[in-house]
């Protein structure tokens, strides 16, 4: 779809560009929202990764570059070199990882030593879906090693909804966040919950659609304003016009969330809603890939919709 049917642009000023450098992860945990899996395909190339930070600094207001997956340190070299080409460029640098590599104490410290100095943020994924422990072995020596190498640390644990779980945040929470049904989550974590009915899911509770201060990219260089809706390409378009040209009121995605949300863009496209929903991301990703026919280079790509390829 062309930027013209859009309309005029607004221009996004982003904080935050997130490399997934790769949807291959070694886990494949219930509640992932890009289907990390060892059998899911596409991990960016160096030159991919050069581009898209040359892109970045070109926007002017971003301030910081994470690498993310998947699992990021399945490509060790390229995310080693890409931390090294983003704080050269002046990025403040995370990275977020599931700590695989931390086997033990020694190896945490070999992982971590040459990334040290360069990182502003190591966020650490550890629950019960990456894991047999809330807080893992893996999770414990990467933090150690983190913190006696001089890298700042951050927890990411995502349990199930109750009441120490927090709904209210996007990709980076500060403590335990509930699960979002999206992604793997919609197929895998909906069973057994209470359904609530789709017309009241008025709103996006997790994304600032309006005015995004992050978006995600991914290997094949989509722009993700949340996972599966991509404003443009980076590798077509450029970061730049993507950024300019955002107007969420034409979007023909983003148009009926920000409205009325999920179930705004099920109504205005006429999408059946007979079951029930666990929650607005669980409808929102239904409708979504109800609409994917209609809207293919904005519904995708297959990657992020679970169509992995066959083991
Ligand atoms: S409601 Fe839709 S756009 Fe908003 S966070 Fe959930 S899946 Fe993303």
């Amino acid at each position: 779809m062309s930027a013209e049917r859009w309309g005029k642009g607004r221009e996004m000023e982003l904080n935050g560009v997130h490399l997934l450098l790769t949807y291959a992860c070694n886990l494949e945990c219930d509640h992932c929202f890009t289907w990390g899996s060892p059998r899911n395909r596409g991990t960016m190339a160096l030159q991919g990764v050069q581009e898209i930070l040359r892109q970045a600094q070109a926007l002017g207001s971003v301030k910081w570059i994470y690498f993310e997956g998947g699992e990021p340190f399945l490509y060790y070299p390229l995310l080693a070199r890409g931390v090294e080409l983003a704080a050269d460029l002046g990025f403040k640098v995370g990275i977020v990882t599931n700590t695989y590599w931390a086997t033990t104490a020694d190896d945490a410290r070999l992982w971590l030593e040459p990334l040290a100095g360069k990182m502003s943020d190591l966020s650490l994924s550890t629950d019960l879906f990456h894991g047999e422990e809330t807080y893992s072995p893996e999770a414990r020596r990467a933090l150690e090693a983190a913190r006696e190498l001089g890298i700042p640390t951050e927890l990411l644990m995502i349990c199930e909804a109750g009441e120490h779980a927090r709904a209210d945040v996007g990709q980076l929470p500060g403590d335990e966040s509930a699960v979002m049904h999206r992604g793997r989550a919609a197929d895998k974590l909906v069973h057994g919950k209470a359904l609530h009915v789709w017309h009241g899911f008025g709103d996006c509770p997790h994304e600032d659609l309006r005015q995004p201060g992050r978006v995600h990219v991914d290997p094949l260089g989509h722009v993700h304003i949340c996972q599966g809706i991509s404003l443009g390409n980076v590798f077509e378009d450029g970061l730049v016009a993507v950024s300019r040209r955002y107007n969420p009121d034409t979007h023909p995605v983003i148009g009926p969330l920000v409205d009325g949300g999920p179930a705004e863009l099920a109504r205005r496209y006429e999408v059946p809603c007979g079951e029930g929903y666990v929650d607005a991301c669980h409808l929102c990703y239904r409708v979504r890939e109800g609409l994917r026919e209609r809207f293919p280079n904005v519904l995708t790509p297959d990657q992020m919709y679970g169509v992995l390829p066959a083991c």
